[in-house]
């Protein structure tokens, strides 16, 4: 029997370690599947997986800068997704429908809890950035019910529009990067690390063992993992683990079956 066709889009890439972590899946759960990378020029989103459906794919995951044209595209959202207004899973079913899913936020909780040990529950935690990461993260992790969840962002607008829109779901508020307040966790959702960029943070944003975790991943320090570690912190997680848990999430929806994340992120913190 063919595989079932899979891959993720996005503009660019060809950097993307998704390929891998589904073939790893696959092989894990012995799932008949083929998982590709898809580089869509600007202003091709719709014909192109247009495309991808009609030679019969049953799923994307979606990254750079598409998650909002997905969200856009897609026939059914599910709720999650529907909230955060931003879509990193396509789900195209046996009766041709297009379902949008956000698994970005389990992906940063699950990597937290199961793979760190974390316990958000009564803590102060601070993200900073809101953008299309943050949207996605900040339900799932005021379902934790942490003490407060601070979002900090240099448009100050944006986190305000941001805690208004989550409020019903736990104790959350908004400031500029100015914030100066002790955080038990700071999660890192701009993406000032890309370009290598500080954020010129305040010394006393992290509380006594506090902890910072970085959504950016790659080899070395970024310069909020470094500013963190000189801040005292007790754990500095990059976001490779929520990489892996996203896709995870991702394969269940698409396969209903759970893969184990721990010797696929182990495989992949070797190369
Ligand atoms: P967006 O472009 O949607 O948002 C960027 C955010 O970063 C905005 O809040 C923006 O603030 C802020 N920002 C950008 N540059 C700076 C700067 N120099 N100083 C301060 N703030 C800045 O990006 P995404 O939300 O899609 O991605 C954010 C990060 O998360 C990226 O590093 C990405 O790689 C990572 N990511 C990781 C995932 C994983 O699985 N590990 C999944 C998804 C994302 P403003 O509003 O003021 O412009």
């Amino acid at each position: 029997m063919n595989p079932d066709e899979y891959a993720v889009v996005g503009h660019p890439i060809s950097h993307s370690k998704s390929p891998r972590i589904h073939a790893e899946f696959a092989q894990q759960t012995r799932q008949n599947l083929s998982y590709g990378a898809i580089d869509i020029e600007p202003g091709c989103f719709v014909t192109d997986v247009d495309s991808f459906r009609a030679r019969g794919g049953r799923g994307l995951n979606v990254t750079v800068p598409y998650k909002e044209e997905a969200y856009r595209y897609v026939d059914v959202l599910n709720p999650l997704a529907q909230r955060a207004g931003a879509v990193n899973t396509l789900e195209f079913d046996s009766d041709g429908q297009s379902i949008g899913h956000n698994t970005d936020g389990i992906g940063l909780v699950n990597d937290l809890t199961q793979n760190h040990g974390a316990h958000i529950e009564g803590q102060r935690v601070l993200l900073l950035g809101a953008g299309g990461a943050a949207k996605g993260v900040v339900e799932p992790l005021l379902n934790q019910q942490p003490q407060v969840l601070v979002i900090a962002n240099r448009t100050e607008q944006k986190a305000a529009q941001l805690a208004a829109q989550f409020s019903e779901f736990g104790a959350t508020r908004a400031t500029g990067l100015d914030v100066d307040e002790p955080f038990d966790l700071i999660i890192n959702a701009t993406s000032a690390s890309l370009t290598n960029q500080g954020l010129d943070l305040s010394s006393q944003l992290l509380a006594e063992r506090g902890w910072a975790y970085d959504m950016m991943y790659g080899k070395g320090d970024t310069p909020f993992s470094a500013w963190a570690s000189q801040a005292g912190a007790a754990k500095v997680i990059d976001g490779l683990g929520m990489l892996v848990e996203q896709a995870a999430e991702a394969f269940y929806i698409w396969r209903g079956v759970r893969p184990d994340t721990g010797p696929v992120l182990a495989k992949l913190r070797k190369i």
